[in-house]
């Protein structure tokens, strides 16, 4: 049966509630090469954090994906010693981010030797910090994949053939993503295997019902935000649910975090968006409580269950 893989162990569906499929406990958005890249100390992290996720367990939510991948400050230690204090599931990726944050050692690697590095972190852990990854984010560049990008995610797609673990990209424009796809397809794994993050950023609506048709899952994750309003993913969230696509939408903030970069690590943006005032809004407009329950709970396991 299928699992969702966290810092907390496995968990079961019926272990779960509410699902976030899309925030960061830390980043850092400065490349690997600057001073202080990733650096913190845990108990701080721990501090500034801690309640944030006791506020979204308060809310209903149960576990959360955590997207910073290496290249963005990803710290497994660090988002353990998070879990363990609050004994809130995370779950964690292996994979890497666009250029320019792709690290040296990613560049020089093979095809081989990634889909090996992202196997290994999914089927045994994340060295030498032993939590197991869940699974796999990348990233494209808004024009196109660069020949490395392009390379780690066909390592993905090998790696996902071994694991069934799902491939999350940050990529913006959806014509990127058909590019995306006919890789994954090509190296003989599923778009049904694939999430489409920050699908909000590409405004040819047509273009979210064409991937969803795919297969490929869609994500909204500014749900919150200040540029995008409450409204417009209303409306946007009926129209998949008018298209009969309900089954392959998922809904996240990409909020948090600690940011090494600041003093103090900065000040975290709650996870409590959605539970306190979106879903309200989303019943409001007609959604029924077993959709409101696919999208939040059913869909993000599925999606990241494996
Ligand atoms: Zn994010």
């Amino acid at each position: 049966m299928a699992q969702l893989i966290t810092t907390l162990g496995p968990k079961h569906a019926d272990e779960l509630g509410l699902i976030l499929p899309h925030e960061h406990v830390f980043v850092d958005l400065r490349t690997w090469d600057q001073p202080g890249y990733a650096q913190a100390e845990i108990a701080d992290v721990v501090a500034l954090m801690a309640p944030e996720i006791t506020k979204a367990q308060a809310v209903g939510v149960t576990a959360l994906v955590e997207c910073s991948t290496v290249g963005v400050g990803r710290r497994p230690d660090i988002l353990k010693a998070v879990s363990e204090a609050t004994g809130f599931p995370l779950v964690v990726s292996t994979g890497v981010y666009r250029e320019p944050w792709i690290p040296d050692w990613i560049q020089a690697a093979s095809e081989a030797e990634l889909r090996d590095w992202m196997t290994g972190e999914l089927l045994d852990e994340i060295r030498p910090d032993g939590v197991k990854a869940g699974w796999i984010k990348l990233s494209a560049g808004d024009d196109g994949l660069t020949e490395c990008e392009a390379k780690a995610l066909r390592a993905a797609a090998a790696a996902g053939v071994t694991t069934n673990a799902i491939i999350g990209s940050h990529t913006i424009r959806g014509r990127v993503v058909r590019d995306q796809l006919k890789i994954i397809e090509g190296a003989g794994y599923s778009p049904e295997r694939f999430i489409w993050i920050h699908t909000q950023a590409e405004p040819d609506f047509d273009l979210h019902v064409e991937i969803a048709r795919r297969g490929a899952w869609i994500e909204y994750d500014a749900i919150g935000s200040n540029q995008l309003s409450d409204d417009f993913f209303v409306e946007r969230i009926q129209r998949v649910l008018e298209a009969g696509l309900g089954d392959h939408l998922l809904l996240s903030h990409d909020r948090g975090w600690y940011d090494p970069a600041l003093p103090g690590g900065g000040t975290p943006k709650p996870f409590t968006y959605l539970s306190e005032y979106f879903l309200p809004k989303l019943r409001q407009a007609g959604v029924d409580e077993p959709m409101i329950r696919q999208l939040t709970q059913s869909n993000p396991f599925r999606a990241f269950a494996r």
